[in-house]
C-alpha cells in the first residue's frame, strides 16, 4: 500500500474509534468523517435549490423561468451586492446541521455543509475571475465563546476548492450586536448597517464572494458587501448553504420576520 494511504487508513482507524462510523443524524446508516458524519439518506433529503430562483437573491421559484428571472420583491431593489444564491433551504436536516455545528460545536457537520455549499457554488462560480471570498466575520466576543466562525470553516473549502483567497483581513466587525432573531425587520437592518468596517484602507477591486452559513435578511451580507464596494470591489456575489423560505402553508424556518422575500409568487400575482 502507498505509505500515504497506509497513513490515511490508520488515521481513519483511530478516527472510528472516537468518533463511531453512523450517521450523527439518524444514527442507523453508515457515515464516515468524509461524509461528515450525515449518511447518504439523511443527505439525500436535504432540498436543494438548485438553478430554478430568483437571480437575484435566490429564492426557489415554482413557475416557469423565462430568460433573466427576478422575483416580486427584487424588481428594483437596490442593494450592495449584486447577486444572493443559497445551495438549499433552510429547514430540517440542513437547519439541524447549522445549529449544531454553531451551538453546540459538533465540528463534523462543517464537511457537510461545506459539500452542500460547493455542490452548487463551484459550478456556478468557477470561470470567473474573482480577487478573494470573505466569510463574513464574528465579533472577537463571540468568536471567543464559539471558537471558530462557522462562516469561515465553509468559506475554506469553497476557496480551495476554486483556487481562490479567502480573505479574512478587509472586513472586521465593529460591536456586538443584539440578538438578531428577536429583532423587527427594520431594527435588524439598522442593527447591523453599521457592524461592519473596514479592517484596511488599501484599495481592492474586481468581483468579489461573501459566505455565510443562512441566508435569512440578507442585512448581514449586505452590510459586508456595502464596506467591500466602499473600499473598491466592482461586483460583490454572496453564497450561503441555507437559504430561509417559508413554503405555502408553511411555517418560518430561521428566524422569523425575513425582509427577503420567502414566498415564491408568480410573477404579477
Ligand atoms: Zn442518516
Ligand atoms: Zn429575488
Amino acid at each position: 500500500m502507498h505509505p500515504e494511504r497506509s497513513i490515511a487508513s490508520w488515521f481513519e482507524g483511530v478516527l472510528s474509534l472516537v468518533y463511531p462510523t453512523v450517521c450523527a443524524l439518524c444514527h442507523r446508516q453508515r457515515a464516515d468523517h468524509r461524509q461528515g458524519y450525515v449518511c447518504e439518506t439523511c443527505s439525500l433529503s436535504v432540498r436543494r435549490i438548485g438553478d430554478h430562483c430568483c437571480q437575484r437573491c435566490g429564492l426557489p421559484w415554482s413557475g416557469k423561468i423565462v430568460g433573466h428571472h427576478a422575483c416580486e420583491s427584487c424588481r428594483g431593489a437596490s442593494g450592495s451586492w449584486d447577486e444572493a444564491r443559497a445551495a438549499v433551504i433552510a429547514e430540517g436536516v440542513a437547519l439541524d446541521c447549522i445549529h449544531r455545528l454553531k451551538y453546540r460545536k459538533e465540528p463534523w457537520f462543517a464537511t457537510f455543509l461545506s459539500g452542500l455549499l460547493n455542490e452548487a457554488a463551484v459550478p456556478a462560480l468557477k470561470g470567473r475571475s474573482w480577487q478573494g471570498i470573505v466569510p463574513v466575520p464574528l465579533h472577537r466576543a463571540k468568536l471567543r465563546e464559539r471558537e471558530f466562525n462557522q462562516a469561515e470553516r465553509l468559506a475554506g473549502p469553497l476557496a480551495r476548492a476554486l483556487d481562490v483567497p479567502m480573505v479574512t483581513d478587509r472586513v472586521r466587525r465593529r460591536e456586538p450586536t443584539a440578538s438578531q432573531a428577536s429583532l423587527s425587520r427594520d431594527d435588524r437592518s439598522r442593527n447591523v448597517r453599521s457592524a461592519f468596517e473596514a479592517a484596511r484602507t488599501d484599495r481592492i477591486r474586481g468581483s468579489w464572494i461573501i459566505v455565510d452559513d443562512v441566508l435569512t435578511t440578507g442585512a448581514t451580507t449586505d452590510a459586508v458587501a456595502a464596506v467591500l464596494k466602499g473600499l473598491g470591489a466592482e461586483q460583490v456575489v454572496v453564497w450561503a448553504v441555507a437559504r430561509a423560505v417559508l413554503e405555502p402553508g408553511g411555517v418560518w424556518t430561521d428566524p422569523p420576520q425575513p425582509a427577503l422575500p420567502i414566498t415564491s409568487r408568480a410573477p404579477g400575482s
